[in-house]
Order: C-alpha cells, then sequence, then structure tokens
C-alpha cells in the first residue's frame, strides 16, 4: 500500500532532507587518501546527532554503521570500517536521516583523489540517469517511466543498470512502497500523485548488470568487480511541480 503525505508532512520531509545534505557536504570534505570509512562513519553519526537527529540506517535490519560506504566494486550497503581510501578510489555514501520519525533518503558517488577518466565518465552519466530520471518523476506518470528515462541514458553508455535493488517510497519508513525499478518493468505499475514521496537511485556499473552478495550479508558487489556509481535523491510529486527534498 502506498502511503501519500500530507504538505506538512513533506516539509517535515524536507528539513529532515536538508540535514541529510548538510551531512552530505560535510563528509565531502573530509573524503580524500587516507581516511578510512568507519571514521567518515563516526563523524556522520556526530555531525547527524549534534542536528538533533538519528542516523536511519543504524540497527535497521540489524545494519551495524550510521551510514553505507561502498567502494569501487561495492554497488551499495557496504558497511564502514578499517578500510582506508586510496587515491583512485570512488566512494558511495548513501544517509538515512530520522527527524522525530520523517525519514530522509539520499547518496553520493564521490572521487577520492585523482580518478581514472572512465570512471570520471560514470559518475556524470549516472548524475544524468538520476536527473532524467527524476524530471520522470512528474504528477500522473506512471513509475515504469522512472526506470525507463535512467535506463535509457546508462544503456545508450553502455553501462550496467542494477535490477536486483531499486529505489523506494519513504518518509514514514526507510523503505516504503512504491518499488522504483532503474529499468522499465511490466507488473503493477501506479501513476503518481500528489503526495507521493520515493527515493530515486540509480546503481550504474561500468561492466555487467550483475551483481552478488558478500559473506557479511550487506555489501552489495558487481560480479565482475566493475567500478559502480550510486545516486540518490528523495522527492515529492505535487500536481504542480515535483520537489527534490534532500537539498
Ligand atoms: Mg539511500
Ligand atoms: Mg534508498
Amino acid at each position: 500500500m502506498i502511503r501519500l503525505k500530507s504538505y506538512d508532512d513533506i516539509m517535515r520531509i524536507k528539513e529532515s532532507g536538508h540535514i541529510l545534505y548538510e551531512t552530505m557536504c560535510y563528509l565531502e570534505k573530509l573524503i580524500a587518501p587516507g581516511i578510512s570509512t568507519g571514521e567518515l562513519d563516526k563523524e556522520a553519526r556526530n555531525f547527524i546527532q549534534s542536528k538533533k537527529a538519528k542516523p536511519a540506517f543504524l540497527n535497521y535490519g540489524g545494519f551495524p554503521g550510521s551510514i553505507c560506504t561502498s567502494v569501487n566494486e561495492e554497488v551499495i550497503h557496504g558497511i564502514p570500517g578499517r578500510r582506508r581510501l586510496r587515491d583512485g578510489d570512488v566512494v558511495g555514501v548513501d544517509i538515512g536521516i530520522d527527524l522525530k520519525g520523517f525519514i530522509s533518503d539520499s547518496a553520493k558517488t564521490f572521487a577520492v583523489g585523482k580518478i581514472a577518466s572512465d570512471v570520471q565518465q560514470l559518475l556524470d552519466t549516472t548524475v544524468k540517469c538520476l536527473e532524467a530520471g527524476i524530471s520522470a518523476a512528474k504528477f500522473n506518470n506512471r513509475i515504469k517511466d522512472i526506470g525507463q528515462a535512467v535506463f535509457d541514458i546508462a544503456d545508450a553508455a553502455g553501462y550496467g543498470v542494477v535490477r536486483d535493488y531499486c529505489g523506494h517510497g519513504v518518509g514514514y519508513g526507510v523503505h516504503e512502497s512504491p518499488s522504483v525499478p532503474n529499468y522499465p518493468f511490466r507488473g503493477t505499475n501506479p501513476r503518481m500523485k500528489e503526495g507521493l514521496v520515493i527515493a530515486i537511485e540509480p546503481m550504474i556499473n561500468i561492466g555487467g548488470d550483475d551483481v552478488d552478495l558478500l559473506e557479511d550479508d550487506w555489501t552489495v558487489v558487481t560480479r565482475d568487480k566493475s567500478i559502480s556509481a550510486h545516486f540518490e535523491h528523495t522527492v515529492a510529486i505535487f500536481a504542480d511541480r515535483t520537489e527534490i527534498l534532500t537539498l
């Protein structure tokens, strides 16, 4: 069941999303060769708590980190730890903020030091995928239109579009209906109504679209070990516009 949100509740999710954006900007300044993903996690937790909010992913389904940090071939759900970032890495940072029960969700993949040009191209294209997905997320369009827009751009560039994980409804919980795939699909395909709040999150690989789950039961990696990128925003659908809530 899709839980549409009132205008007031969307504004509360937006407040949560603003703290998320500030957290992302704070971490961006810290990301450099030598810092560990565990240090980033600790910094994020302290920053979020200083804003009187909670890291929504901490203990969610047993997840041990306050944020997800996914390096290189890691697609999503990487657990922060001792790994130190190196020059030429990319690190996907995925953050959920719980502000008095209102949840926002956003992710960004950062370059660490100087990265290869083909990896930069992947990041640029994945940003374009997210932008296209957000443009397709309009009142009365169907959920499938988002996936089509994302897929077309990634596919034209020859990249693999991850199918095993999708965007989702968000706001009252970390994961709500509907599922928002990054590819066109058959089946239940609702039109977007006013008050719909969804996280759109293309996960795009330089290589193939297959992924595996590591033995830690969280980290998702590309099967061919190719580099992966992940960008995400939480957006709200209104009759006359779509608003990004995580800025
Ligand atoms: Mg996320
Ligand atoms: Mg998400």
